[in-house]
């Protein structure tokens, strides 16, 4: 039998990311994915948003160093993954948007997070030609900004293979043994591996992996469509999020990419459970007719593409990350919702911190927010 250190099963957002942090401390890792290469799930559906404009402290402090990895990869290693530091806003329509922005400003100030308000002039500057009628003014956190999906994780993983990590491609996990509180075997298609630990990474799958081991962990992928224009000059800065409802969707957010492409995606409300990948012919004009509306300057764009994914969602929408009461040699981290891609990184880190009982009070304290036993009665602001 073929033994590792560590098992991540899933080459998506996290699972690749971590593989780098434990290949970098020397940790003898194996990935598994029955997919062709890395990022070929709910990665490469990610229109590369990159915030730590989160409403608790676990999101902010995770995000924040996830940034600082994105932005300094060129410098460090040499690819360039698209990093932009275009910052995030949410222009705020109505007085309880704005009430609510502000009050949850002063939450992220105490967190350590760059972001402050500008007026509605201040705001047209830095997204010149938006629609001002009722503009109350809007968020700017400069620090936030944006990557490539595909390069970077294609960055991360020939990184990590550099630094040893193994990767098994086109190779599905379809069993998990156990004896007593420990996982035993992992059997794929092709092979049986063992571990001293086994990370459950798998995305929209993570509740069918955890049912092999006779658990049972709340996530439910929801179906989000995106879409790509061609490339112009830059006319815009930051992501916009504009968090109104409307009849049939919830927020939307679109920003212009280091390429010029300006890259957008709706929540459709009430949300489509499921894993279906069709694109469908609703999408489209539903969200171009609210881009249009809130910033005229979009409409003579033409769209290259559209596609559709999964945020593998949770009840209360934060992730699960930490280690099994149960099975002690395993550790969930899944349950990404829509933050996968910007999570991932640092997310990376603080996992292999778990395995490797490296853990902070700052570690510690982040973890509170992904605590796989709480009771998910909350509900995370910005999922
Ligand atoms: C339209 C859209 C836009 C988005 N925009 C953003 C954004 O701007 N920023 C952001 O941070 N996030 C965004 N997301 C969310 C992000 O894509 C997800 O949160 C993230 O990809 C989830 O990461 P993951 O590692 O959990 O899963 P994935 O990246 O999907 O990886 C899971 C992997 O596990 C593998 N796997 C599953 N089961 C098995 C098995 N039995 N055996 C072997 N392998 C298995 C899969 O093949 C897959 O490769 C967006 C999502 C969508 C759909």
């Amino acid at each position: 039998m073929n033994n590792y250190d560590v098992i991540i099963i899933g080459a998506g957002s996290v699972g690749v990311p971590l593989a780098l942090s434990l290949s970098e401390k020397k940790i003898n890792t194996l990935v598994i994915d029955e997919l062709s290469s890395p990022g070929q799930s709910n990665n490469k559906k990610a229109i590369g948003g990159i915030r730590a404009t989160h409403s608790d402290f676990g999101k902010i402090k995770v995000s924040q160093r996830s940034i600082e990895i994105f932005s300094t990869w060129q410098e460090r290693f040499g690819d360039d993954i698209g990093w932009l530091a275009n910052g995030y806003s949410f222009p705020a329509y109505c007085e309880r948007d704005e009430k609510n922005l502000k009050d949850l400003m002063k939450l992220q100030h105490q967190f350590g997070l760059n972001i402050n308000w500008v007026s509605p002039e201040e705001y047209n500057e830095l997204v010149p030609g938006i629609n001002m009628r009722g503009l109350r003014g809007s968020t700017f956190s400069p620090e936030d900004g944006s990557a490539s999906p595909l390069l970077a994780i294609n960055a991360f993983y020939f990184q990590s293979k550099k630094f040893g990590a193994e990767y098994h491609f086109n190779e599905k996990v379809i069993a998990i043994e156990q004896e007593n509180d420990r996982i035993t075997k992992v059997v794929t298609e092709k092979e049986n591996y063992s571990a001293g630990f086994v990370v459950n990474a798998a995305g929209n799958q993570a509740r069918e992996i955890a049912k092999m081991i006779g658990l049972e962990i709340p996530v439910n992928p929801d179906s989000h469509e995106g879409a790509i224009t061609e490339p112009v000059q830059r006319f815009f800065g930051p992501m916009v999020v504009d968090m109104r409802p409307s009849k049939d969707s919830a927020n939307y957010y679109f920003y212009q990419n280091n390429e010029g492409q300006v890259v957008f995606c709706i929540t459709p409300a009430p949300p489509i459970i499921g894993k279906d990948n069709d694109a469908t012919s609703i999408f489209l004009p539903q969200v171009a007719k609210r881009m249009i509306d809130l910033y005229p300057r979009l409409a003579n764009l033409k769209v290259r593409r559209t596609w559709r994914g999964q945020y593998p969602m949770t009840p209360d929408g934060f992730p699960i990350v930490g280690k099994s009461q149960e099975i002690s040699n395993l550790i969930n981290a899944v349950g990404m919702c829509g933050q996968g891609f910007m999570l991932g990184p640092g997310l990376g880190e603080l996992i292999a911190k778990i395995i490797l009982n490296e853990l902070d009070d700052d570690d510690l304290k982040a973890l509170q927010s992904f605590d796989p036993y709480r009771d998910f009665s909350g509900m995370e602001q910005f999922k």
